[in-house]
């Protein structure tokens, strides 16, 4: 199953951070003004099956 925690906006909450720290889903966007990035409280685990700006994280080794 397609998760959260696999795509390339998925930013995993510090294992040091509060647990009021939620992990976030943090995306670029692009208007005519510049970039800017939108953030939202995320659970890895969630199902990515039905987002349309789930995108693959690469593997970098
Ligand atoms: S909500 Fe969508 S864009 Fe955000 S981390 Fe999950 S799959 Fe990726």
């Amino acid at each position: 199953m397609t998760v959260c925690k696999n795509c390339k906006s998925f930013f995993a909450a510090s294992e040091d951070a509060d647990k009021e720290v939620k992990s976030e889903c943090i995306r670029e966007m692009v208007d005519h003004k510049g970039k800017f990035w939108l953030s939202q409280p995320v659970d890895g685990n969630s199902s990515a099956k039905d987002c349309k700006k789930f995108t693959p994280k690469l593997n970098v080794q």
